[in-house]
């Protein structure tokens, strides 16, 4: 009935918005679709690809050509026979695209697919009786829902173009998914970095501009990478465990979608360099009771004995506007992060505000971060190291 021919391209995550996204162009059609708000893979809801995919390094574009043969395309008479036709090859390629990026993500710790179209993995979906997904675990946002060029995509990427038949079937129909990759862990798994809290004594970008130049003066090669905001709820235990053990769970979220982030203990700690476990889970909605973030956060809380996820509660919310600047100095690759926060407790309330810099190992060799943070803590007198995460700040800051 047909044959799939697949493909494949790796891009960096952030050029892949960049160049291939634009929601503006395409919400009207969006709207006039009959599942817009009426399937939670789709719009409204879906986050703003630069921002959902600020965290990872780069995607894999994975296209499935479903080429129908001369049968399955006679067969397609009338419009109902075509619709059965078309789900029975599209519809299987699709459903086995699926399946095939939800087993690549338990193998490729912290990635995350986008889907090929619209969820169907249940006959109604649940949006549109009002209800939360009934499978958020396995539901995957629609790839042109974030507003991606679809033709273009298959076409420059893909060397695909996309085909319609005004009846029948035309010669192929495209799938088009992608799954997320975060980058190598440096130190196997280890969060190393360094933390500053920024006197709000001179203008942030004057400060932002000594920084850059502290940098390349000592041979680094530093580029811009634009700025994101982040909005992060902090949770813990009614006796603060997570707070006295020196952890950290945070659900990072961006529209309906959020990147669940567990820091354990800290490993090792020198003058404000921190080493610590980090582990991710993308989630859907921020919602703590679904099976795989239970398993994720038992194995988590481990390190905290007592503690378990139905212990946790809201803490502290914490807004940042980050800018983000990537440094190499030929041995590694570090991340250099500019950030205006502002912490709340779990009552609302006046915000507290202060401005923080981060320089965090990214790949290659981590020797030269020591050296790098020395140079700015000389060059840079005013700089205070930070003794705690951003959720250890909030709670010092809102008492
Ligand atoms: S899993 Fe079911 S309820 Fe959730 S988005 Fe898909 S179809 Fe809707």
């Amino acid at each position: 009935m047909y044959r799939a021919q697949v493909k494949a391209v790796t891009l960096p995550a952030a050029q892949w918005p960049e160049e291939f996204c634009s929601p503006g162009r395409f919400a009207e059609a969006c709207k006039a679709c009959p599942d817009y708000g009426r399937i939670w893979s789709c719009p409204p809801g879906v986050p703003a690809a630069r921002e959902a995919f600020a965290p990872y390094e780069r995607v894999h574009i994975v296209g499935v050509k479903v080429i129908y043969d001369e049968a399955a395309r006679a067969a397609a008479v009338t419009p109902e026979r075509t619709e059965e036709l078309r789900r029975a090859a599209y519809g299987e390629a699709k459903a086995v695209l699926r399946e095939s990026l939800l087993e690549l993500e338990k193998v490729l710790p912290g990635s995350w697919s986008v889907a090929a179209g619209r969820c169907e993995l249940c006959s109604r979906c649940s949006r549109a009786d009002g209800e939360p997904c009934r499978r958020p675990e396995r539901m995957r946002l629609s790839f042109s829902g974030f507003g991606f060029d679809l033709g273009r995509v298959a076409e420059e990427l893909l060397g695909m173009p996309l085909l319609w038949a005004a009846e029948g079937l035309p010669e192929y129909h495209v799938a088009v998914a992608a799954l997320l990759e975060r980058g190598a862990q440096p130190e196997d798994g280890l969060e190393l970095e360094q933390k500053y809290i920024v006197a709000d004594t001179q203008p942030w970008d004057q400060f932002q501009d000594e920084v850059m130049g502290v940098l390349r003066r000592m041979g680094c090669t530093v580029e811009r990478q634009g700025d994101v905001r982040q909005r992060d709820v902090y949770y813990d235990t009614a006796d603060d465990a997570l707070l006295r053990g020196g952890c950290s769970l945070r659900m990072r979220t961006a529209g309906e979608a959020a990147l669940l982030t567990w820091k354990g203990k800290p490993a090792e700690r020198q003058g404000g360099l921190f080493a610590r476990r980090e582990e991710e889970l993308p989630v859907f909605d921020g919602d703590l009771r679904g099976e795989r973030v239970r398993t994720f956060l038992r194995s988590c809380l481990a390190e905290l004995p007592g503690t378990g996820p139905e212990m946790l509660k809201r803490c502290a919310e914490v807004e940042n506007h980050r800018r983000l600047v990537r440094v190499a100095d030929g041995g590694g690759v570090y991340e250099l992060a500019f950030d205006e926060v502002a912490y709340t407790g779990p009552a609302g309330g006046h915000p507290c505000r202060e401005r923080q810099m981060e320089l965090e190992h990214k790949a290659g060799g981590s020797e030269g971060l020591a050296r790098l943070a020395a140079a700015l803590q000389s060059a840079l007198p005013g700089l205070v190291c930070a003794q705690g995460s951003k959720y250890q700040r909030a709670r010092t800051l809102l008492g």
